[in-house]
């Protein structure tokens, strides 16, 4: 791949695939913060326009609808391989930080598009590293707890290998993800790309598409329209839920550091599904009730991240607790919610 595109300043320079998603918008807003200019790529297929209008217009940064996985799309819809640098500008080709963000990540998500979804962790992330190559950047991929799929042991520590179904109806995202972090481990072996992999735990916060599946997006419009919450099995498996804002430090901080091997990233205080329906009936004050539902196929048991790494190596550690953490996303959902149905007083 050759790569020759022209910079307009000596700031720092990012590309975000799938940076129109929840949590890609958020890496942007981040960035555009710490002064980088920011090339978001996204296929839209899961992410939103909205979700980084508020950043169109500024002049560092450039949204482009395209596809990670497809070459000629990545370089031409970037502008790479045109225009010579102007005076003042940096060395050609520059990307200094590529960030592989793009995938869908909601199991209600992937088991609608499991082709785009291996497409996506698999030559979506070769592609990506094949541009950090050329370019000389620096690589972040985000991959998943989901690679250690329905665990043995918790809390799950990153020198664990997994215990994963590879033909399940989650196995398109799982093996996706290990494919990604295989992949990015032979191109920093192989060509010296300096990689960074981040297992993301269960990350919840604003922009969240309410239709997602997930189980908080689920429960809070569940509860703020009085309607039934459902619970999948009994509800006594167990999740750790992490807000974004921690999350995206998390991210910015391993971005930084010097760390090649996978870090969790997540918030450790484990809560089982059932506990978290309350809560959220309790901190939203509906009257919802709570019914049962069958639990799907291969859904983990446990699941909670040993953050010791992230904590010796990039000195994190979330700072917002889940009771906190849903307080402050309420209002975004309430708004959903109006906009869905207007009528309804608030
Ligand atoms: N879940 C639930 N009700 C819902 C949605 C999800 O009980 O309406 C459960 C799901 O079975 C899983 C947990 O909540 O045990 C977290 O599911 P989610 O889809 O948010 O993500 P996962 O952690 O499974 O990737």
């Amino acid at each position: 791949m050759e790569v020759s595109g022209a910079r307009k300043s000596n700031a720092p320079r990012s590309l975000v695939t799938g940076g129109a998603g929840f949590l890609g918008s958020h890496v942007c807003d981040r960035l555009i913060a710490e002064g980088h200019e920011v090339l978001c790529l996204d296929n839209l297929l899961t992410g939103s326009v909205k979700n980084i209008e508020h950043l169109i217009g500024n002049p560092r940064f450039q949204f482009v609808q395209a596809d990670v996985a497809d070459p000629a799309g990545l370089t031409s819809a970037l502008g790479l391989g045109k225009a010579a640098p102007g005076p003042g500008s940096k060395p050609a080709g520059a990307l200094d930080y590529i960030l592989h963000l793009a995938s869908p990540a909601s199991p209600v998500d992937y088991a609608r598009y499991p082709m785009e979804t291996l497409r996506a962790g698999s030559e979506g992330t070769r592609q990506a590293l094949e541009l950090a190559r050329a370019c000389g950047s620096v690589f972040l991929v985000t991959s998943s707890s989901e690679v250690y799929g329905d665990p043995e042991i918790s809390p799950q520590v990153e020198s664990y290998w997994g215990h994963v179904n590879p033909i399940g109806p989650r196995s398109c995202y799982d093996e996706a993800k290990r494919f990604a972090e295989a992949v990015t481990m032979a191109y920093a072996r192989q060509h010296g790309v300096a990689v960074r992999i981040a297992r993301i735990f269960n990350t919840y916060g604003e922009r969240m598409r309410v239709e997602d599946g997930r189980v908080l997006p689920n429960f809070l419009m569940q509860a703020l329209r009085d309607q039934t919450l459902t619970v999948y099995g009994d509800g006594s498996q167990t999740r750790s839920f992490c807000y974004v804002s921690d999350m995206v430090e998390g991210l910015y901080r391993l971005l930084l550091s010097s760390e090649a091997g996978p870090v969790n990233l997540g918030n450790p205080e484990e809560v089982t599904i059932l506990e978290v329906a309350k809560e959220v009936i309790e901190l939203t004050g509906s009257r919802s009730q709570i019914i049962f539902q069958p639990l799907p196929t291969d859904d983990p048991r446990r699941r909670k991240p040993d953050i010791g790494k992230a904590v010796a190596q990039l000195h994190w550690r979330p700072v917002v607790s889940r009771r906190e953490g849903i307080r402050r996303v309420i209002p975004y959902f309430e708004n959903c919610a109006r906009a869905a149905n207007p009528a309804r007083p608030s």
